[in-house]
């Protein structure tokens, strides 16, 4: 019987890399699934239809919580985020492993309702740096760098509902270090006792 895919959640305060180090760890490992989220935000420049997201009205959205077709669902600065509950639960039953780059609220629904999930907390070292990478990015305005400066420290408050940290000192570091947990998680006993004792009964 081939093995369930594994649920990776990366998540994490904004400025901290997530989505940097998200795209890394998929280029790395092309054979992970990217885990299309549904919003209610509008498109970026460049964002794509699908590839970045599914972009809803508000209307659409919440007849999709209607319909129960989430995973999970968060509002997070004011939009709606959710991940499409059908795609995920099937790659994973195909043996497919998924990974989301998701908010907190989103990390601890996900975990509720499937505790096998594999919950990565992504952190700067500390908090200056993190005030430094949201400066830096220009997006932010005084008043909502405090705010998220203060959810970043509410968030790390959380951190004992991850099953891991990894500190953001560079992408590439970061990557190997989410790498490296995939894959201590396959070779868990756990994981691999269908094989052994497949080996035994020979
Ligand atoms: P952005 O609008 O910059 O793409 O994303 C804003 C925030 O929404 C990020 O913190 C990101 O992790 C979070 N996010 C993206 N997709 C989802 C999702 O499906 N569920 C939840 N709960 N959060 C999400």
């Amino acid at each position: 019987m081939k093995n369930k895919g594994l649920l990776i959640v990366i998540s994490g305060p904004s400025g901290a890399g997530k989505g940097t180090v998200y795209d890394r760890i998929l280029e790395r490992a092309p054979e992970i699934q990217k885990s299309v989220s549904v919003t209610t935000r509008l498109p970026r420049a460049g964002e794509q239809e699908g590839v970045h997201y599914y972009f809803k009205t508000l209307t659409q959205y919440q007849q999709m919580i209607a319909n129960g077709e989430f995973l999970e669902t968060a509002s997070v600065y004011s939009n709606y985020y959710g991940t499409p509950k059908a795609a995920v639960l099937g790659l994973i039953e195909k043996g497919r492993d998924v990974m989301f780059e998701i908010d907190i609220h989103g990390a601890r629904q996900i975990k509720a309702r499937y505790p096998q999930s594999i919950l990565i907390f992504l952190m700067t070292r500390d908090f200056e740096v993190l005030k430094e990478r949201l400066i830096k990015r220009g997006t932010e305005t005084p008043a909502s760098l405090k705010t998220r400066l203060s959810s970043a420290k509410n968030e790390l408050a959380q951190y004992e509902l991850f099953d891991y940290i990894v500190f953001n000192d560079t992408v590439e570091q970061a990557a190997s270090d989410v790498l490296g947990i995939i894959c201590a998680e396959k070779s868990r006993v756990k994981a691999n006792e269908a094989a052994i004792k497949k080996m035994l009964s020979n």
